[in-house]
Order: structure tokens, then C-alpha cells, then sequence
């Protein structure tokens, strides 16, 4: 970064501060990873110059000759990755991949159906906050009390309100998404089934989640999670999705560009190439595996010692912990003094408020890109159940105006609360065993 340093001092230290908090932290936000050098390196060239509006052999721009050769690639790769007849690589990030479906195949109005927020459900699947529900008449399903999808639920309101369009895939599930039970459903009413793979991408590629490819039309992602590449997002368009409309893939392109989007971004392009490169490796799936083993591990480790756990384990990357009625938030706090990162998220039949919920979200794909397996998930379970020790006599005032300033005060507290610093010590001495680069 010697230009950087050069130039502009005070975007330089902030950058190293950053990085060296990636470095020194245990990063537990399971939509996180951290990306190789060489999708980095990627990101960094002089192809965020270059204009390419439109698609391979046909642009609006001139001098595309090798910004075509990079796309190609990156569509080829994620069609063998996947298996998948058609792919779209420049959706910017996940949330304008998933807008791209709905410009795609609905009309404004349409009714769709998706997993509602407060259930673990992605905000561009028709929650009220979202435009989607703002341009389609958005029906929302849930969990169950055991953090399980509701499919008495699902199949009622499906064949009640019969949406054109049927999300499956959230943001904070931790089962495994039944694509086939979805599938029988939309068939039966004729919608267009979408398996947003965002979280779950990598570990379908490394063979430790089931693919949708057999039962969604459409699948959307993210390139940035267990997918291990940049920011980003894709759309793939599946036999049985030309099947019920040879044009689907066309109008997937045109709802990018030009309904959507303009330039795509080449530098983000090549480097999602570089990471399915990475991901047709072998080395991928031994990744992929090891995700599955180390979250199972923490899980285990963190019942054994007394958490409770959203559906009593989980099946991919991630856990959902119980704290107590609006504890999350309070350690979210805590474990950021402590050097371990993760974020605070709604339980099912969320008691408290979605700002200030009663669970936190944790999983592993970034520990276990670090090469951290088993004895380390136990060492991680142990500092979590810590810390929570140390908030277990604070409480968040049920007056909701007290709320913040408590937040200021209990942070003032923690951050003399000599336990967290011995465990963010501990957490410094054990990261630099495993660097996230070297
Ligand atoms: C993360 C996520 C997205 C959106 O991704 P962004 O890149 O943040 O826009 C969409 N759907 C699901 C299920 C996600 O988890």
C-alpha cells in the first residue's frame, strides 16, 4: 500500500487499523469470511477504470477484449461449479441479484412469498422495511417455536395466496433448506421457486449442503460468504427453470442490465473468477467440510456448557444463541471487547425488539479459513460462555428510552472488566497462531 501511505495518511491508518483487527480478532459473523490474496489482489487493479455496459461480445462500449475473456470465464466457472446451464455474474451485491428475480419474472403487484425477517429471513424476500414489499404484494412465512421452517404454514399460504414467486434460503437458519419440499409446493401452484444460496453457497460446492439445482428455476447468491470470493452476487438459471421459460435466462440478463444496473463492476468480476477457480479446487471441499465439523464442534461445546441454542444444534455454518429476553446486544458488546465478533439477531417468536433482540448469530467460515479446527471451536465455546459469566447481572432496562444510554454505561463497564481483557489477550495470542494473512 505504499501509495496509499504516501498520499492519503489518514485512509492509510485506518485501512491498518482494520486490517489489524481482522488479524488479531476472532470473527464469528457467519455472512463473513476472509477472502484470498489473490481475490484481493483481484479487486486492486486498474480494471475498476473500464466501462463495459452490457454483455460478453455485446457491449456499448469499445476495448473490451479482455474485459470479455475475464466475464467469460467468470460465467463459465460458476456454470461448471454449479452444474447449471446459464449464469449472471454482475449483480453487485446479493440484495440487486435478488431485486434482478423479481424484475425478472413478476409484474409490480405481483404476489411473492418469503421467509420473514424476524424469522431469519433476508430483508429482499418481501420484508416491510424492504422496497420489495413495497413494489409486491409480499406474504411472509415462519418458523416454529424449535427454529424449524413451518410447512403446514408454507403449503396454506401458498395455495391460499398462490405467488407468482416463492423465496426458500435465509440469512439466520440454521437446518438444512428442504429445496424439495419447497419444490412440491411451488409445482403445484405453478410458481417460480428461488433458492437464494447466499449463506450456504460454499458448503452446497464442497457437497455438505444439498443442491436446488433439481428443484429451484432461479438461484441467487452472494460471492462473499461461505463462497469465499469479493462482495458480490449471482444469479443461475437451472434446467427445470428454461424448461418452464426458455426465456428465463434473457430476461434474467435484462433485468440487470439495463433494468437495474449500468456498468458492471470488471475488477469485482475477475475477482469472483479467481474464487470459483478456487472453488472447483479439491482443496474447496476439504474447506467445506471442515466449516460443517467446526461448527458442530462450537455447538456442541457451547450446549455442553449450558447455552441454549435456537433448534439444539445446527446443520450448516451457523448457530442462533438464546440469551434471555433482549440479551443479545448485551453480549455483542461484551464479546467485541473480548476480541470475538459476531451480531445480535431475533429468535424465533422474538419476545424483545429486532434493534434489541434476545439472540446472537455465530458460525465459522472465517475461523475455519484461518485453518482453526475442533480443539480451538472448544477453546472459542469456553470464552463465549466467559463472557457471558460477566454480563449475567446486567440487565437492559424494559424502559425502551433508557435503553441507549444503558448501552453507553455497560460498554464504559466492559471495557474495564479486566476477565475481557485477559480473554482478548488470549484471543490475540491464539490468532496469531492462525493469521487470517501471512
Ligand atoms: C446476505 C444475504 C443477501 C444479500 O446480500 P448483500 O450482498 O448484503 O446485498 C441476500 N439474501 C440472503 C439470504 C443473504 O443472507
Amino acid at each position: 500500500m505504499k501509495n496509499i501511505k504516501k498520499q492519503d495518511k489518514q485512509i492509510y491508518q485506518v485501512i491498518q487499523n482494520e486490517v489489524q483487527r481482522q488479524q488479531e480478532g476472532i470473527e464469528l459473523i457467519p455472512s463473513e469470511n476472509i477472502a484470498s490474496p489473490a481475490v484481493i489482489e483481484a479487486l486492486g487493479t486498474p480494471l475498476t477504470n473500464k466501462y463495459s455496459e452490457g454483455y460478453p461480445g455485446a457491449r456499448y462500449y469499445g476495448g473490451q477484449e479482455y474485459i470479455d475473456v475475464i466475464e467469460t470465464l467468470a460465467i463459465e466457472r460458476a456454470k461448471k461449479l454449479f452444474g447449471v446451464p446459464y449464469s449472471n455474474v454482475q449483480p453487485y451485491s446479493g440484495s440487486l441479484a435478488n431485486l434482478a428475480v423479481y424484475v425478472a419474472i413478476c409484474e409490480p403487484g405481483d404476489t411473492i412469498m418469503g421467509q420473514g425477517l424476524l424469522d431469519g429471513g433476508h430483508l429482499t424476500h418481501g420484508w416491510k422495511a424492504s422496497a420489495t414489499s413495497m413494489f409486491y404484494n409480499a406474504i411472509q412465512y415462519h418458523v416454529k417455536e424449535n427454529g424449524r421452517l413451518d410447512f403446514e404454514e408454507i403449503e396454506a399460504l401458498a395455495k391460499k395466496h398462490k405467488p407468482r414467486l416463492i423465496w426458500v434460503g435465509a440469512t439466520a437458519y440454521v437446518r438444512e433448506f428442504p429445496f424439495q419440499k419447497f419444490a412440491k409446493i411451488a409445482d403445484e401452484i405453478g410458481a417460480y421457486l428461488v433458492a437464494d444460496i447466499a449463506h450456504v453457497a460454499g458448503l452446497i460446492v464442497a457437497g455438505v449442503h444439498k443442491s436446488p439445482v433439481p428443484y429451484a428455476h432461479i438461484i441467487t447468491m452472494t460471492t462473499h460468504k461461505t463462497l469465499r470470493g469479493p462482495r458480490g452476487g449471482m444469479i443461475l438459471v437451472t434446467e427445470k427453470g428454461l424448461k418452464k421459460d426458455p426465456e428465463l435466462g434473457k430476461k434474467i440478463n435484462r433485468a440487470i442490465f439495463p433494468n437495474l444496473q449500468g456498468g458492471p463492476h470488471d475488477h469485482q468480476t475477475a475477482a469472483i473468477a479467481v474464487a470459483l477457480g478456487e472453488a472447483l479446487k479439491p482443496s474447496f471441499k476439504t474447506y467445506g467440510k471442515q466449516i460443517i465439523i467446526n461448527a458442530k464442534t462450537l455447538a456442541e461445546e457451547l450446549m455442553n456448557k449450558g447455552a441454549k441454542l435456537v433448534s439444539k444444534g445446527t446443520d450448516n455454518h451457523m448457530m442462533l444463541i438464546d440469551c434471555g429476553i433482549g440479551r443479545g446486544v448485551l453480549l455483542e458488546i461484551a464479546l467485541d471487547m473480548a476480541g470475538i465478533t459476531l451480531n445480535k439477531n431475533t429468535i424465533p417468536r422474538e419476545q424483545a425488539s429486532p434493534f434489541y433482540p434476545s439472540g446472537v448469530r455465530l458460525g465459522t467460515p472465517s475461523v475455519t479459513t484461518r485453518g482453526m479446527k475442533a480443539p480451538q471451536m472448544r477453546q472459542i465455546a469456553r470464552w463465549i460462555m466467559q463472557v457471558m459469566k460477566e454480563i449475567e447481572k446486567h440487565e437492559l432496562p424494559e424502559n425502551k428510552t433508557e435503553r441507549s444510554k444503558y448501552l453507553q454505561e455497560f460498554k464504559t463497564i466492559m471495557k474495564k472488566n479486566k476477565e475481557l481483557t485477559r480473554i482478548k489477550q488470549e484471543v490475540k495470542t491464539l490468532c496469531k497462531k492462525f493469521p487470517a494473512y501471512k
